[in-house]
């Protein structure tokens, strides 16, 4: 049998020319959440409706699920904007319930105000039809077995039994476009997913130091980008080789600063491909107080290396709570694989957790800064990740 979704998506903060820059946008990613399916994504009165064949059904409303902007999703039966018509389709509905239902609610919306009856009348019509064909149903306000909905629309009318919950957010693609720097962690796909969810589109940049990391460890970062293009389309993968930057910096500086060093000139990385591609901000997965690179002072150090804004949507949240969301969204089970990672290569025992500018800045001036970035930026090598789902 065919399918028809009906989708639902936050009004309330739009407005004027923003809510069709986000309808729109949010049809192009509705879209692409559906590609290979011979469906399609039409726009009604504040809804869109995904309609298609029915197979794979659980797999396409996975996929809507994940769509940013959607708050939520219900499988629709379809009906003309008939009284009679409405309460035969759910007589059907009724009728293939299994069995065990009999406690029941009706909530109807009525979007099209020319409909003639109101929407507490047309629950009370179904209502006492229904329980005329069926007569052991009770009406259960609070604590419903099953509800049936009722949307009046402009053209038909839906009734449905469930509604799934999307993701809620912005669509990917209406607040701009980020560099998500991403690591193997736990955090920074975290942090990649909550900058989609407010509507930024991310390109992800990764730094390896191969022969010292292992391809497995890069392979698992194109793993993270696939779980994370379930949800924000295709993703840019840049990677970048700091193996010869860490080696300069061992060999000049003390290996106290080589992390604030290291991770100065990744933000200078950052900020060359940001500028190159167009994009906006930096996004990182810091929060707090986790490790010597996360006080104040030094993300005040590390960050000084760049001009770019940078986000880091994790500041808020305890680790618990992203180990939660990292569970969730299911990039966790690949964030904890066992893979080194650059900045754990040649870390130090005592890393400064209160670097000065002023102290940093003298050792740089020793060092051939340009042509390390040079360098580094002649190893990018970019991939676009797909979701594999
Ligand atoms: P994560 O779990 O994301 O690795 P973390 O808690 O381990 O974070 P750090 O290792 O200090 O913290 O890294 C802080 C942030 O710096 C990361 O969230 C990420 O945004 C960025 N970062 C660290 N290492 C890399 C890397 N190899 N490539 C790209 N970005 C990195
Ligand atoms: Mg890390």
């Amino acid at each position: 049998m065919p399918v028809k979704i009906l989708i639902r998506y936050g009004e309330i903060a739009l407005k004027g020319k923003n809510r069709g820059q986000f309808e729109k946008q949010l049809h192009r990613n509705l879209k692409a959440a559906v590609r290979d399916y011979s469906g399609e994504v039409i726009k009604l009165y504040g809804r869109f409706m995904v309609t298609g064949p029915g197979e794979n059904l659980e797999i396409l409303l996975e996929r809507l699920c994940k769509v940013f902007g959607v708050v939520s999703i219900s499988s629709v039966r379809e009906t003309e904007l008939d009284l009679d018509q409405i309460k035969d389709l759910a007589a059907g509905i009724v009728g293939s319930l299994p069995s065990g239902h009999n406690t029941f609610k009706i909530e109807t919306r009525r979007s099209n105000k020319n409909f003639p009856y109101s929407s507490p009348e047309i629950n009370q019509l179904l209502g006492s039809h229904l329980q005329e064909l069926f007569p052991d149903l009770i009406v259960n306000l609070k604590q419903p077995s099953f509800k049936l909905s009722v949307e009046i629309g402009f053209d038909q009318a839906f009734l449905y039994l469930d509604r799934l919950a999307g993701p809620g957010g912005l669509p990917v693609g209406t607040t701009g476009r980020s560099l998500l720097m991403l690591s193997g962690g736990i955090d920074s796909p975290v942090a990649g997913w909550l900058s989609m969810k407010r509507g930024l589109s991310v390109e992800a940049l990764h730094f390896h130091s191969f022969p010292f990391t292992s391809k497995h460890s890069q392979e698992k970062v194109r793993e993270l980008c696939r779980k994370l293009a379930a949800y924000g389309g295709k993703i840019p993968l840049h990677m970048i080789s700091v193996t010869a930057i860490q080696k300069e910096l061992r060999a000049k500086c003390p290996e106290e600063l080589s992390i604030i060093l290291l991770r100065r000139m990744m933000f200078r990385l950052a900020d060359l491909i940001s500028k190159q591609r167009g994009l906006q901000a930096l996004i990182t997965g810091d929060s707090l107080g986790q490790v010597a690179s996360q006080t104040l002072e030094s993300i005040t150090v590390i960050t000084a290396a760049t001009e770019m804004l940078v986000l880091r949507p994790l500041v808020g949240l305890d680790k618990r709570e992203i180990i939660d969301m990292a569970i969730d969204i299911d990039t966790y089970d690949t964030s904890i694989l066992p893979y080194e990672d650059c900045c754990t290569v040649f870390l130090p025992k005592h890393p400064v957790t209160k670097p000065k500018l002023e102290v940093i800045e003298r050792f740089e001036a020793g060092l051939q800064i340009e042509e390390m970035l040079e360098g580094a930026s002649k190893t990018l090598e970019t991939a676009i990740i797909k979701s594999e789902s």
